[in-house]
């Protein structure tokens, strides 16, 4: 089910327990700003998840409420794990789901890396 975008944070949800350490995931990536893993049910050869490590629902408090380094380095190391995936020279794509109309289900912000096949065009 879609997620209300304007709840407040749960850190009981399953990525605050991934970034905790308390759920396993197939890691790609970490650094001080951000964690990358595998997405657990792929929709194309490559689907990686970048979330931030601070507590953000969705694009829209991440956008008002994160730091300049917060958001310079969730960009960063959504760029780096692409970089690493091998996906530079064919592209990819990436995707926020946000809130009901979004189709977001998991309230922690995450944005997906797909690459691996030629996706489509998508406008909406
Ligand atoms: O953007 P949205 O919230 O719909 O995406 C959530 C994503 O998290 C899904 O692609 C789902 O497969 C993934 N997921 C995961 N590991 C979990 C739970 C969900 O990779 N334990």
């Amino acid at each position: 089910m879609p997620i209300d975008p304007t709840q407040p944070y749960d850190d009981a949800n399953i990525f605050a327990r991934i970034l905790r350490g308390e759920l396993p995931s197939n890691k790609v990536y970490e650094d001080d700003w951000a964690f990358a893993f595998h997405d657990i049910a792929p929709q194309a050869p490559v689907h990686i998840l970048v979330i931030p490590r601070g507590a953000y629902v969705s694009w829209d408090d991440f956008s008002a409420q994160a730091s300049d380094p917060e958001i310079a380095g969730l960009a960063r190391a959504i760029g780096h794990v692409a970089r690493e995936a091998g996906l530079v020279e064919t592209g990819y794509r990436v995707l926020y789901n946000v809130g009901t109309h979004g189709g977001q289900e998991v309230p922690h912000l995450h944005a997906h890396i797909f690459g691996g096949r030629p996706l489509g065009r998508m406008i909406g």
